[in-house]
């Protein structure tokens, strides 16, 4: 790792000087689950656009360091912030909170919820199409996302809708060779480029033709069948 005033700087170059945190009692709500979970973050960042958490992604496997996303930290697993302090690298904690836009696709069938953005926000947004959301949880009211809630497998007691999930994704990864990649998995042409990709969402530069309008599901909608089978 480069040296940790360095990559403060560097962070802070990326999200702005308000938007990191490293003084203790600043980092503890981030870094202590509700239930479980607590331990050391070298920082938390709390990126504003989505090029911010690409940007955030590169200098963190560059450096080497742990990376932790985080969204509302209503989670109750202890995955949503470190857990105990002997890990083998540092932890950057990227809360994602800030990037809460959602975008209503389809006429109102299908959204795209940025990372940040709530079941709170999402439930206002479909009223006006006569929808609700997948997941009405307790934690609703207290900020929990929709991408933690799918990250999770939140609202499992729905029975006729099961817990949150999705076969439509955007995200990043490290691949074999050690190399950040992003995979567009959204079933949504944005272009190739990874800078190109995350900007043309973020500002919905995109059309109804550019929706590929596949079979892969933004819900399990054999839960209830496959929940009642008492016989497999
Ligand atoms: C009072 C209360 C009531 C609750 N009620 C319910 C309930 O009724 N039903 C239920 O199922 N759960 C419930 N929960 C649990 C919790 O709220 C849910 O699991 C919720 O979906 C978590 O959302 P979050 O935004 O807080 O996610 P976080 O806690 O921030 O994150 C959850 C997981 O997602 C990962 N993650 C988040 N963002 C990303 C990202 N961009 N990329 C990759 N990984 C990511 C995190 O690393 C973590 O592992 C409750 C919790 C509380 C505190």
């Amino acid at each position: 790792m480069k040296d940790k005033s360095k990559l403060i700087f560097e962070l802070k170059k990326i999200v702005g000087d308000n938007n990191i945190i490293t003084s203790e009692w600043g980092k503890e709500p981030f870094s202590k689950g509700w239930r479980y979970g607590d331990g050391n973050a070298l920082a938390v960042v709390k990126p504003g656009k989505l090029i911010e958490i690409w940007k955030i992604l590169k200098l963190c496997v560059e450096n080497e360091l742990i990376i932790l996303m985080q969204a509302a930290n209503t989670g109750l697993t202890g995955g949503s912030t470190p857990n105990g302090n002997d890990y083998d690298r540092q932890i950057i904690i990227i809360n994602t909170t800030r990037i809460n836009d959602i975008q209503v696709i389809n006429n109102g069938k299908q959204v795209i919820g940025l990372a940040g953005s709530t079941l709170y926000d999402l439930e206002k947004k479909l009223e006006k199409y006569g929808r609700d959301p997948h997941s009405v949880i307790g934690s609703t009211s207290i900020g929990a996302s929709i991408v933690g809630g799918v990250c999770n497998n939140s609202g499992g007691s729905l029975v006729q809708r099961g817990p949150a999930f999705t076969q439509l994704a955007l995200y990043a990864r490290v691949n074999k060779k050690g190399e950040l990649e992003l995979i567009n998995e959204l079933d949504l042409e944005l272009g190739s480029k990874p800078e190109e990709i995350l900007q043309n969402l973020e500002d919905k530069n995109y059309t109804n033709t550019d929706i590929i309008n596949s079979d892969k599901l933004a819900s399990d909608n054999k839960y209830s069948e496959i929940v009642r089978n008492i016989n497999s």
